[in-house]
């Protein structure tokens, strides 16, 4: 199996290698400028994998056909510019209005979806809303937002944050800062993301617990994540289980 990384790695980019390192080699023609590989398992879910000088990497989901750029912020936050059946939607607002036009190609976006108010991931919301004519999506339950024939469900799991929302759309997952490839979101940060006192990081480390569980019993191919690299199910699934094995 071939992950993201893997394939970075023979691009020779060292392990938490940011955009603008891609960036850099790419402009410096030291790796070529379209490439594809396999990520997640076998040939049930299959991508394409590209560098452009604004977008980390974009990938084609073969089961489901949705197209996702994933566009890396100013404090290393992803944000992803997801098309599919006919609509665009932009998870979280940590990437420069700029990059993320470009990743739109003049497209109007029809929302925008906010994982979580830490800044990191909400620090350009105001140039999107200024750029762009749609609604902004904070949710509080976990209500369906359809979007004709896009459907895409949050799923509430505070503990990283009080209003921390993963979302799926089809078989992939949006984490935000609840789960990374190899962890989980940190739990003793406050809502504005400032050093939590110690009875708020008790009740934010049983929040994600909940959370976890809850996540446990999601059905999945492949998990997105508010930093770093993309993850497969089994991969998630195996880190979820230690988490609520080891809390
Ligand atoms: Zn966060
Ligand atoms: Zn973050």
């Amino acid at each position: 199996m071939n992950r993201g990384i893997k394939v970075l790695q023979t691009f020779a980019l060292p392990l938490g290698h940011g955009a603008e390192q891609c960036e850099e080699l790419w402009t410096s023609g030291k790796v070529p400028a379209r490439g594809s590989f396999t990520l997640g398992h076998g040939t049930v879910f299959t991508n394409i994998y590209t560098f452009t000088s604004f977008c980390k990497y974009e990938l084609m989901c073969y089961t489901c056909y949705m197209k996702i750029q994933t566009i890396v912020g100013h404090f290393s936050s992803n944000t992803f510019v997801v098309e599919h059946l006919g609509r665009t939607v932009i998870i979280d607002a940590g990437a420069p209005i700029e990059k993320v036009k470009k990743a739109l190609n003049d497209k109007q976006p029809d929302a925008v979806l906010v994982t979580h108010s830490h800044f990191d991931h909400v620090h350009c919301l105001k140039d999107y809303r200024a750029n762009f004519r749609c609604p902004v999506f904070t949710p509080t339950d976990n209500k369906e937002i359809v979007l004709e024939k896009l459907v895409i469900k949050p799923i509430l799991c505070p503990g990283h944050s009080p209003d921390s929302v993963v979302y799926q759309i089809e078989d992939c997952l949006f984490t935000g800062d609840v789960l990374f490839e190899d962890t989980i979101g940190r739990t003793d940060l406050t809502a504005d993301a400032k050093r939590a006192t110690p009875q708020i990081i008790k009740e934010n480390e049983k929040l994600m617990q909940q959370s976890l569980k809850r996540l446990a019993g999601v059905k999945f191919k492949m998990a997105y994540h508010g930093h770093g690299d993309p993850s497969t199910y089994e991969k998630q699934i195996e880190n979820i289980k230690w988490f609520i094995a080891n809390p």
